[in-house]
């Protein structure tokens, strides 16, 4: 039988930023329902958690059951369904349909759905995620301290900045791009990528296989053309010299020996909600807008974490937060009716 629930504040999400913003938002006293139908998030999938302050060397599946311990002591309730549509009612409370349709009449929402990451869509790419295959440069890099060989795919911001990071802990590291110019990268990274002796960068090229076990997760990478050493990269103005470093061996080869291989080919915020709902978004980036308060454009609903454009920095410290953040907006709209969204 279908059911209504009431609740004060409804969290969609079982992130980091939805149990932070259901600590919070049960610590001062509001009544919270969690409503998500999957567990723990992007952290839960990420594997070895090495920066999460306090709890060093932690698997992250493992550190969002402590999330939710935490939150389970204080009896908030989980519906194991996702929120698919939220409609605002006259009197400032929402209406939150859930799958399978359950109703939540609440006084305020907070949005924590994370993003949908970009993959290559190549066969073993999910089974050997977190064996050598990662989509987070800013996470797993100093793993690879000391590795032979790194690739990154990809060609905006998140792939220049990755190899630059990666290229302080692996001896050589690849960045992989399938267009003819890295896209649109803050010029800074350019420089400095230009100026890194262990970085190659192989443009108009494409990785077509993932070679490996199932034991040993990826070991190798097929490309889409073979390597040539007489190849030349300019990708900064200041560059003294064309780049390509070449690894030994490299020349005629499509197949490279690799460590691991990190996709950072972007990832697209869960927008369904927001889109439903008439939310203001980021220009450049399509994330939700929000303030420093966590608010978004309309009275009562407030996003956190990877969802937004609160910080560019997306990692679990940031989404707990945000959370956090986001809960104190809402304990404020739901007492006084409290909402001073900063637009810009
Ligand atoms: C491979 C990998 C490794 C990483 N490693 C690290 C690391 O080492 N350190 C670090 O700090 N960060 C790491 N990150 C980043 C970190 O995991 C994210 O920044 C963090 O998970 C963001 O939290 P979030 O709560 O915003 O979103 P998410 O963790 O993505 O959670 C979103 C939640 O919303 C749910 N959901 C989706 N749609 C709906 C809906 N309609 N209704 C209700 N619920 C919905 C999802 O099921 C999920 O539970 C890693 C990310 C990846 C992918």
């Amino acid at each position: 039988m279908l059911e209504t629930h009431k609740a004060d504040v409804l969290v969609a999400g079982q992130g980091a930023a939805a149990f932070a913003a259901a600590l919070y938002s049960a610590r001062y006293q509001l009544n919270t329902i969690i409503a998500s139908e999957s567990f723990g998030g992007e952290t839960a999938i990420g594997g070895l958690i090495e920066n999460y302050p306090g709890t060093p060397d932690i698997d992250g599946f493992d550190l969002m059951l402590k999330f939710k311990e935490q939150v389970d002591k204080l009896e908030v309730p989980t519906i194991s369904r996702n929120l698919e549509a939220v409609e605002p009612s006259d009197d400032g409370r929402f209406i939150c349909t859930l799958g399978g349709g359950d109703i939540v009449d609440a006084g305020s929402v907070i949005l924590c759905v994370g993003r949908e990451r970009r993959t290559l869509d190549l066969p073993n790419e999910e089974e050997w995620t977190g064996k050598g295959v990662s989509y987070c440069s800013t996470c797993d890099a100093p793993l690879y301290r000391n590795k032979e060989a790194a690739a990154v795919v990809g060609g905006g911001n998140a792939a220049t900045e990755g190899a630059i990071l990666l290229a302080r802990y692996a001896k050589h590291v690849y960045l992989i791009y399938r267009g003819d110019e890295l896209w649109r990268p803050e010029p800074i990274q350019l420089k400095v990528l230009s100026q890194i002796p262990n970085v190659r960068v192989l443009l108009n090229t494409t990785v077509t296989e993932l070679i490996g076990t199932d034991l040993a997760g990826l070991t190798s990478i097929r490309i889409s053309r073979p390597m040539d050493d007489h190849e030349t990269v300019n990708i900064h103005p200041d560059q003294t010299e064309p780049m390509n470093k070449s690894r030994e061996d490299d020349h005629g080869k499509d197949v490279i020996d690799l460590d691991g291989i990190f996709i950072e080919a972007g990832a697209d915020p869960r927008l369904e909600i927001p889109d439903m709902l008439g939310l203001d978004l980021n220009d450049e980036t399509g994330e939700v807008h929000v303030d420093r308060g966590q608010r978004t454009s309309m009275p009562g609903i407030y996003a956190a974490g990877d969802l937004t454009d609160g910080t560019s920095l997306k990692q679990t410290v940031t989404a707990a937060s945000q959370g956090a953040i986001a809960a104190l907006s809402a304990y404020g709209y739901v007492l006084a009716g409290e909402h001073h969204y900063e637009a810009a």
